[in-house]
This record gives structure tokens, C-alpha cells and sequence, in this order.
């Protein structure tokens, strides 16, 4: 690692801070005082920040799939024995599903004891369509692609990680010729995790207009009048990211938790500025190779899975907003309904992906399954993208602190990155590797 390499990972992490609160800055002063600038709105806010941001985004997106394919594709290919992958994904959906239910429980917790929506102002008349949870069944059918092409056009993660797992264990199975696709894989890999780096390099630009366009139109005195519920909802996703993670972390793995978080930084400000697991997925995937030192055996099948099926923010947000719409509306919940709100959160986050705004769609066959009244949906909503980038940052940081554990566990972890703090530094992206 040169120093000046260092110079160079120093200064993006602080310019992607720079131009998030420079966005932020920018959006609440256009808001409070150039609000009703015609020339501002439409060349400035509707121009350049609105699509700067899109675009952002969309590149973000753009590398999803190819992402997911061809590293899980890798990293399949390249088990020595196929029963790791019977163990691989066992272990992982154990933790995803666990650490899911401590969220919520943790959610519901807090939400029951604090009381957020006590006395609540229900004076909210819009309305939300009911949605039902997916059953089990409907789950795992659901993972497997009658046409793949038509699931990587349609961005579905889970279909796509079921057709590159099998793809990867034929090309294992294949001999030479599979040797040969393998290296193919191998290469087109590097070659999108070095689109990866190219595109973090413009994420400072990218951040600062989507939070100059967010903060423009959001609405913050609508968190004054639902403070109780925005605070408490803020308490339990920090204490579920900062205490159970890191103590998940020490105990399970003996993982340093601070080396840990100071790793995160960019990927968290990804999550948090774009809303989306999803979006995100690069940058978790480059964090967990490059700089936690997971191998990509691990990390290629962890954390596409997780941005899809675990979002423990998320969960959280299904446990506070329920017991506050239930004070709120003045329904008593018993022991059994607050059972079926952590089955059918937890089920919901494994069949709905982590894109902006899902965890209301969440909410609402959580609601539904209890009985309790989808106006309540409407009482939260002014105040839900806000929270939403904070849970989707706590979502990615679930999906690499199981990520760590596993690789950890089965030795797929390359400690001394792990704890060296310049691992895996951004390299100049348009420098040529020799
Ligand atoms: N935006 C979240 C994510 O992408 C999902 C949600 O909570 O709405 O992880």
C-alpha cells in the first residue's frame, strides 16, 4: 500500500462526506428561502440535481445484475466441493433469519414499551392499498427463473442468484471447458469490480445532487409532529446496528467491531443517500472483498442474498410502526398478533427486494395479517424517506457483518485486511494496472 494511495482512499470517503452535507445544506437553503425561484426550481432542482441524481442511480443499478451473475458465478465455480454451498447457505440463512427476528423483536420492544403513538394526532385522510404477504411456498417458487434473461431484465436478484449458483456448480462439474468459461468469468469479474471503483470515484457528485434534490422538497416539519415515533424508530435501528452488531460480531467471529465500522463508512453514506440495498449492492460487494477481506466465494453469494431477503432496518421500522399504529388507533395487540407481525415481517423482507420505499409495502401485509387499519400507513408517511435511508443503511450493514461471520467461520477471511485500516483504498481508477 503506498501512502499516496492512502492520500487517495482518505480523501474520497471525506469528499463523499463533503458532498453529502453540502447537498444537504444546499436543498434546505433552496427550500427555506429560494422556494419559489422559477429559474432555481427548473434549471437547478429539476435540472441538474434531479438528473445528476438519476443518473447516479441508474449506474449504480446498471452493474446490479452483471455483478450478481458473474461473481456468483465465480465464486461458485470455484468450490472445491459442492456440499459447501449446501452448508454455506444454511449457515447464511440462519443468521439472516435470526438477526431478522432480533430486529424486530427489538422493534417491538421498544415500540410497546416507549409508546410512541400514544395520543397520537390521527388527522391523516390518505389512503394505502392493502397488500397480502407472500406465502412460503410462493417464496421459493418464486426463486427459480423459467426464463433467466427474462429475470436479469427484470432486475430479479433472486432468480438471478439461483441461475448463477446452478451455471457455477455446472462449470465446476464441466472439466476443461469449465476451466476455460471459469477463467472468462474470472476476468469479465475484474473488470466490473474496476467499474465499481470508477463509478465510486463520481459518487461525491452523485450524492451531493441526490441530497440537494431530497432535502429541497422534504417535508421536516412533519418529523416535529411525529417526533416520538421518529425517535424511537432512530434509537432502535442505532442501538440494533451499533449494539447487536458489533457485540454479534465480537462473539461470533472475534472481529474487531470498530475496524469493522470505519470500513463501512462509504457503503453506509451509498445506502443512506440512495435509499437502496439494492443500488448499494456494488459498494457493499467492493467493502466486503476489498476492504473486509471476505473471499469472493463468500461474499458473491452473502450479499446479493442479503440485499434481497434480509433487511433488518426494515424489520425494525415493520416493529415501531405497528405498535404505533396500534396505540395510535387505540388496538390492543396480544402476544399471538405481535407473533404473526414478526413471522410476516420477516417472511415479507425475503420476498420483497431492497429498493426505495418497500418497507411501506411491507407494512401494509403486516397491518393487513393483524387487522389492523392501513390509514396508519398514511400517519407515517410524511416521515418515511428519511427513515428509510437510515434503515437501508442499517439493512447493508446486517448483510456484511453476516457476511463477515460466515467467511470467518469458514475461513474464507483474510483477517489481516480485515484489520488493516488501508485495505483495499480505492486505486486510482483511471491509472492503468500494470
Ligand atoms: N429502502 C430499503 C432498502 O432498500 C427497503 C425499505 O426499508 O424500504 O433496503
Amino acid at each position: 500500500m503506498t501512502n499516496d494511495n492512502n492520500k487517495k482512499k482518505r480523501s474520497l470517503t471525506s469528499k463523499i462526506i463533503f458532498g453529502m452535507v453540502a447537498g444537504i445544506i444546499c436543498g434546505l437553503l433552496i427550500q427555506n428561502f429560494f422556494s419559489h425561484n422559477q429559474f432555481i426550481d427548473t434549471y437547478l432542482v429539476n435540472g441538474l440535481f434531479d438528473v445528476g441524481g438519476k443518473i447516479f442511480i441508474a449506474s449504480l443499478k446498471m452493474l446490479v445484475i452483471p455483478l450478481v451473475f458473474v461473481s456468483l458465478v465465480c465464486g461458485t465455480s470455484s468450490l472445491k466441493d459442492i456440499s459447501t454451498l449446501g452448508r454455506l447457505g444454511g449457515k447464511t440463512l440462519a443468521f439472516y433469519i435470526t438477526t431478522t427476528a432480533i430486529a424486530i423483536t427489538l422493534a417491538l420492544f421498544m415500540g410497546i414499551f416507549l409508546q410512541p403513538g400514544a395520543g397520537a394526532d390521527l388527522t391523516s385522510a390518505a389512503s394505502f392499498s392493502a397488500q397480502s404477504a407472500p406465502s412460503l411456498g410462493e417464496v421459493i417458487v418464486g426463486m427459480f427463473p423459467s426464463n433467466p434473461m427474462a429475470a436479469m431484465t427484470q432486475g430479479n436478484t433472486l432468480q438471478v442468484i439461483v441461475f448463477a449458483v446452478l451455471f457455477g456448480i455446472a462449470i465446476s462439474l464441466a472439466g476443461k471447458p469449465g476451466e476455460r468459461v471459469a477463467n472468462f468469468f474470472s476476468d469479465v469479474n475484474e473488470v466490473i469490480m474496476k467499474l465499481v471503483t470508477i463509478l465510486m470515484e463520481v459518487a461525491p457528485y452523485g450524492i451531493f445532487f441526490l441530497m440537494a434534490k431530497l432535502f429541497t422538497g422534504l417535508g421536516l416539519e412533519a418529523i416535529a409532529n411525529l417526533a416520538a415515533y421518529f425517535l424511537v424508530l432512530v434509537a432502535a435501528l442505532l442501538i440494533h446496528a451499533f449494539v447487536t452488531y458489533s457485540v454479534l460480531l465480537k462473539v461470533l467471529s472475534g472481529l474487531n467491531p470498530i475496524a469493522f465500522w470505519k470500513k463501512m463508512k462509504d457503503a453506509i453514506m451509498f445506502a443512506f443517500s440512495t435509499a437502496s440495498s439494492n443500488a448499494t449492492l456494488p459498494i457493499t460487494m467492493e467493502t466486503a472483498t476489498h476492504r473486509l477481506g471476505v473471499s469472493n466465494k463468500i461474499a458473491s453469494f452473502t450479499i446479493p442474498l442479503g440485499a434481497t431477503i434480509n433487511m433488518d432496518g426494515t424489520a425494525i421500522m415493520q416493529g415501531v410502526a405497528t405498535a404505533f399504529i396500534a396505540q395510535a388507533f387505540n388496538v390492543d395487540l396480544g402476544i399471538g398478533d405481535y407473533m404473526t407481525v414478526i413471522l410476516t415481517a420477516t417472511l415479507a423482507s425475503v420476498g420483497t427486494a431492497g429498493v426505495p420505499g418497500v418497507g411501506l409495502i411491507m407494512l401494509a401485509m403486516v397491518l393487513n395479517q393483524v387487522g389492523l387499519p392501513l390509514e396508519g400507513i398514511a400517519l407515517i408517511m410524511g416521515v418515511d424517506r428519511l427513515l428509510d435511508m437510515i434503515r437501508t443503511a442499517v439493512n447493508i450493514t446486517g448483510d456484511s457483518v453476516v457476511t463477515c461471520i460466515v467467511a470467518k467461520s469458514e475461513n474464507e477471511m483474510d483477517v489481516d485486511a480485515f484489520n488493516d485500516p488501508n485495505a483495499g483504498e480505492i486505486e486510482l481508477a483511471m491509472k492503468k494496472s500494470a
